[in-house]
């Protein structure tokens, strides 16, 4: 099972309104959609990666260093094909302060991501089997939650409630709730007028992106701690990734998720050995692919640390339905926030009473519309 070629398409597409959340805006919709080609005739084939400033740069590194380092190559050797991507001793640009270190290794563990998760979907196809099944296929179903609560110019509270609505209309089992824009005691308010709204048995999660000082983290899972808020996620700011998030999970009556930010299995060893977080939500677009992310997940198992999985549900669907200790994926319910999860899949798992169903096809099961590909091919 050769691999004879590597074809890696960017898209991007401008969204209609921008989305803010705790720390951030949201005005485009990337991907990356790499396929890898054998001589088999299986085509492995994934999307990923929404990455806005350094697409290109994600793009050009498989392009310019691993087509040339896989072709030839066994397909079915992910783990030696891994490596080798790794170890490969890319010149990545200068060295530079560490911050812009970790920037080019985040470009080149996303480069990673790209290829290795579809040679994934090519081994599904190779055993005819859905991913799922190859990992060790431990349910059908997963649960399922929206990301919302977003904080959008001239939102009222009334439609902040019909979206609310909307998802459980939608079959959602919960929301993903934005926090962190406002004050603390602001967005406590919020999320006690949609657990009011909702009602007990729909599940709220609070995502804070990084916004707060531990002691504003701690002061919002204490006021929030009579809503049943099933975690908060990345919860203090940038500078305080260790001791402050241990702080938060000493002393907030709330679990805490985080690991969407790193992108290897050692970062997340450091949250989880240092008793940083409940749950990871590491991202396999972003940390090195279907391999990686594996490797993590059974590392965290030892520590009853729980996965999550930070959106791109494509690819998450499959991880979360392999494992024992998975918890939900996650998708934008609004079209506008996330076109290319409506148009890019040429067919969309079901969502049905709380759950996504995993589909029947071999490797990832979701073949991909050529004319949304064509439309969207950024330059
Ligand atoms: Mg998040």
């Amino acid at each position: 099972m050769k691999i004879t070629r590597i074809e890696v398409i960017p898209l991007v597409r401008k969204l209609e309104e921008e989305f803010k959340g705790g720390t951030y805006k949201i005005v485009n919709r990337n991907t990356i959609v790499t396929r890898v080609y054998t001589d088999s005739g299986i085509v492995g084939e994934a999307f990923g990666g929404d990455e806005d400033q350094r697409q290109d740069q994600v793009v050009n590194l498989i392009r310019d260093h691993f087509v040339p380092l896989l072709v030839g190559e066994d397909a079915r050797d992910v783990e030696r094909l891994w490596e080798k991507m790794f170890h490969s001793n890319i010149d990545l640009g200068n060295r530079s302060i560490h911050v812009l270190d970790l920037n080019n290794r985040g470009i080149l563990m996303q480069a990673i991501a790209a290829v290795d998760n579809a040679l994934w979907d090519a081994l599904g196809k190779h055993w005819n089997v859905p991913l799922y099944k190859l990992l060790g296929g431990y349910r059908d179903k997963v649960p399922v939650i929206a990301i919302g609560g977003y904080y959008q110019a001239g939102k009222t509270q009334d439609a902040l409630n019909e979206e609310m609505l909307h998802y459980k209309e939608l079959q959602m089992a919960g929301v993903k709730f934005k926090v962190g824009r406002l004050s603390v005691k602001e967005d406590v308010e919020r999320v006690a007028r949609v657990r009011e709204l909702v009602g007990d048995d729909f599940i709220i999660v609070c995502d804070a992106n990084q916004a707060w000082t531990p002691d504003q983290a701690i002061q919002f899972c204490r006021a929030a701690a009579g809503l049943n808020i099933g975690w908060i996620e990345e919860p203090v700011q940038w500078s305080d990734q260790n001791e402050g998030l241990r702080l938060v999970r000493d002393n907030a009556p709330i679990p805490v998720t985080a690991g969407q930010g790193e992108i290897s299995r050692w970062g997340c060893r450091d949250l989880v050995v240092q008793g940083r977080v409940n749950y990871l939500n590491v991202d396999v677009t972003i940390a090195g692919g279907v391999t990686e992310w594996r490797r993590i997940a059974a590392m965290a198992s030892h520590f009853h640390v729980k996965m999550a999985h930070h959106e791109e549900s494509q690819v998450a669907l499959h991880l979360l339905a392999s494992i024992p200790h998975g918890l939900y994926v996650e998708i934008f319910p609004n079209r506008k926030r996330d076109p290319m999860w409506f148009e890019l899949p040429a067919q969309l798992p079901t969502i049905r009473n709380g759950y996504m169903e995993l589909p029947s096809g071999p490797g990832l099961g979701m073949p991909l519309n050529e004319d949304i590909i064509a439309r969207y091919r950024a330059s």
